[in-house]
């Protein structure tokens, strides 16, 4: 029997009626473009990250986009993250003309290196081509970055902070929670991740009153007092109704789904003790597990462990295969094979196993198995 990497109809199962009587109401109020679910999901959102705006809108890039294009972010500008993560961090600052800068990650969180960042700060600052304006951390797979330290040397450059909570909704860090934990934050509500829509989706999260104003204005075609006064260059940057109306369902048994990740991710760090590294959750950290991944000694190891578990129906995935600095979309860039060492060899490396809240006990326990199993065959004859 095989077991389904992400299983969303398990999810359907029990929220099936709720969902529909949803999607019903708004049919029949028909109020599909900013509907009063909008509204509502919004209030929720801003009370669950703990912050005092949740701007939704059409994606988790449109959400990552949205503040860099209130802060003016253009040509010129140098914006620092990861390239460990999925294109559209770095997309949507190429996309405003302004160049994204690499800085490589911790070997252990697999998040961007805030003492690398206060490198590349300096070095970008030093070449005097490009202005430092904004760095744009990664929650990879869930886990959140370090922030205290980011906003550390970000105080000390000037930086702007856009958290990338896409993977992230539900983690804490020191206590708030992922979203809230930069001045503005943006997660996306894609069907895979933590919290999912049936389509796409995104929010942006800020306590800055006059941030979310002209958010909400970028969101609906710069608009001013109406869509038909339009004072600034925007996007159609909505969510749709029935979408709101579906994670007003889905968020009721969110705080529920979470614990059953940490359930899942700690019977899989049991099981895989001394067998794989995992990715490391410093103290006072709480990861959404979007994603649970192992590091294997070599790009031979993991082919070998995937189509291992693939003959046992397990499937697997690889989370990246390719690093953002060698994608041919930034190729004028200029950078090369060896520029980001750590970056280039978990991207070698990495497999991520089957990981949402409805994976049972036996399933955890069967995957967990085949690994270890696997791994100790592969050894013994290497
Ligand atoms: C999914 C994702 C996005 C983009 O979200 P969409 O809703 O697909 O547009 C951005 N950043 C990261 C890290 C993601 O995983």
């Amino acid at each position: 029997m095989s077991i389904p990497f992400i299983d969303l109809q398990a999810q359907y199962h029990l929220l099936e009626r709720d969902i529909r009587a949803g999607i019903e109401r708004v049919l029949a109020h028909g109020q599909f473009i900013m509907g009063p679910e909008v509204e509502e999901l919004e209030r929720r959102l801003a009370d669950y990250v703990g912050v005092r705006h949740a701007v939704s809108c059409s994606s988790g890039t449109d959400a990552l986009l949205m503040p860099l294009m209130a802060w003016g972010v253009g040509p010129g500008d140098a914006v620092f993250t990861t390239p460990c993560t999925f294109i559209a961090t770095a997309e949507v600052v190429g996309l405003l003309g302004a160049t994204p800068v690499f800085v490589d990650i911790d070997s252990r969180t697999f998040n961007l290196d805030p003492a690398r960042l206060k490198a590349a700060v300096a070095r970008v600052r030093s070449e005097g081509r490009l202005r430092p304006r904004g760095v744009i951390p990664v929650d990879l797979f869930g886990l959140p970055a370090d922030y205290d330290e980011i906003a550390r040397v970000a105080a000390g450059d000037g930086l702007l902070i856009l958290e990338d909570a896409a993977q992230s909704f539900g983690a804490q860090y020191k206590g708030r929670r992922a979203g809230a934990l930069a001045p503005v934050g943006a997660t996306s509500f894609f069907p895979a991740k933590p919290l999912g829509c049936y389509g796409d989706g995104g929010a942006v999260f800020t306590d800055d009153d006059a941030l979310a104003e002209v958010l909400r204005s970028i969101r609906i075609h710069g608009k001013g007092s109406d869509k038909y006064d339009n004072v600034r260059v925007g996007i159609n940057g909505r969510l749709d109704t029935l979408q709101a109306a579906i994670l007003l369902s889905k968020l009721d048994v969110f705080p529920h789904e979470l614990e059953a990740r940490q359930r899942v991710a700690k019977r899989y760090d049991d099981i895989l003790a001394g067998m794989a590294e995992t990715q490391f959750v410093p103290d006072g950290y709480l990861s959404a597990w979007a994603q649970y991944s192992i590091l294997l000694r070599d790009k031979g190891e993991r082919m070998a462990l995937q189509g291992a578990l693939k003959k046992d129906g397990i499937p697997t995935a690889v989370y990246y295969p390719k690093p953002l600095h060698l994608q041919g979309a930034f190729a004028a860039l200029g950078c090369k094979e060896g520029d980001f060492p750590v970056t280039e060899s978990v991207s070698r490396r990495i497999v991520s196993l089957p990981m949402h809240p409805y994976l049972v006990d036996e399933e955890v326990d069967r995957i967990g198995a085949s690994v270890r199993k696997t791994l100790s065959q592969f050894r013994e004859e290497g």
